[in-house]
């Protein structure tokens, strides 16, 4: 009998979900980082992450309130991902029976802080009690600006890849935690990560961005999911990268690999996307004029393959899995 293990994360989904019924109200349904939905007028994304105790965090390394920001952050990254404004969400536990209700408190906290930040309201959810550690899914509804939201499909051939920020910081900051060494801002990227909600936005109305993701899985991973979604295939050029100095002495002194860090780390909720190349220097000054964050191109798109490349050489793009 074949296990989800062999199967894999992805082609799980595929198969659970290859035949489902569809309703008129339904516009985007399963592949992208959210479902869209026209309710009246208005096109609303729903999206929903589940954070449990040993896969996703070690209550040694994180703080309750930091679990609470955390799996809101990751929840919120999803609708920053289609350009959309949060705007509730439903928040369902599962507890330990020993947890300590203070210990409670801070994780809701963590939530709170999180949604008031993007002006979202929490609206109820479930409790239940586990018997196998602390688990928390944040389900959350957005609506899309102006009616304007972008897809992991639709890239174009000839189109560039491009990050917001940098890459690799949260995973430094876990690799730092888990070996006991002092990195307090990489860490801080990896317990209070940052969704880019107005980024997303301001993403979504531009004309020359034609598809988006947020990195939660890492950059080969989830540009190969823009790619797949787009029919095409990407290369990812390493020595384009976005260089940050924290990141770099961190990997210099720890004795990893920082290239590794930016291409395979996930949870940054970084922004990736493709853009048509004419317009891209424009965007970039308009985007660091507006944020005061950089843009980089790392990559482009292309008809030529499928799947991803790193320096023209095909890798696997599935990065990290549940079950691998
Ligand atoms: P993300 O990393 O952006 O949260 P995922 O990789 O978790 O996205 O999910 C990929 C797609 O599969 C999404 O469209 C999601 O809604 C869908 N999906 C994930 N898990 C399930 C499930 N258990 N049942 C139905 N659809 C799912
Ligand atoms: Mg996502």
């Amino acid at each position: 009998m074949r296990t989800i293990e062999e199967l894999g994360e992805f082609r799980l989904i595929d198969r659970v979900t290859r035949h489902l019924p569809t309703a008129p109200f339904v516009v985007e349904g399963v592949g992208d980082d959210c479902g869209v939905v026209r309710i009246g007028n208005r096109l609303l994304l729903v999206t929903s992450d589940m954070f449990m105790e040993d896969v996703h965090f070690r209550p040694a390394n994180m703080a309750f309130e930091d679990i609470g920001w955390k799996a809101t952050a990751a929840a919120m990254s999803d609708i920053a991902a289609m350009g959309g404004a949060p705007l509730f969400c439903i928040l369902s536990v599962a507890y330990p029976t020993k947890m300590a209700v203070n210990e409670v408190e801070k994780m809701y906290a963590g939530v709170m802080n999180v949604l008031s930040r993007y002006g979202a309201v929490l609206l109820g959810g479930d409790t239940t009690s586990s018997r196998s550690g602390l688990a928390i899914d944040v389900a959350a509804v957005g609506q899309a600006v102006g009616n304007h939201y972008l897809r992991r499909k639709g890239a174009r051939s000839g189109d560039l890849l491009a990050v917001t920020g940098t890459l690799g910081r949260a995973a430094a900051g876990f690799h730092a935690l888990e070996n006991g060494r002092s990195a307090p801002e990489l860490e801080l990227a990896h317990t209070r990560p940052r969704p880019r909600i107005p980024e997303g936005q301001w993403l979504a109305t531009q004309g020359n961005v034609r598809a988006m993701i947020d990195v939660s899985d890492g950059l080969v991973s989830d540009a190969g999911h823009l790619a797949e979604a787009s029919g095409l295939g990407v290369n990812i050029e390493t020595q384009r990268l976005p260089v940050d100095e924290e990141l770099t002495a961190y990997c210099d002194a720890a004795k990893v690999d920082a290239t590794r860090m930016m291409l395979g780390g996930g949870e940054d909720y970084e922004l990736a996307f493709a853009v048509n190349p004419p317009q891209s220097e424009r965007l970039i000054e308009d985007f660091d004029h507006e944020f005061r964050t950089g843009i980089t191109i790392v990559g482009s798109f292309s008809n030529a393959w499928s799947g991803v490349r790193v320096d023209g050489e095909e890798v696997d793009y599935r990065g990290f899995e549940h079950f691998a």
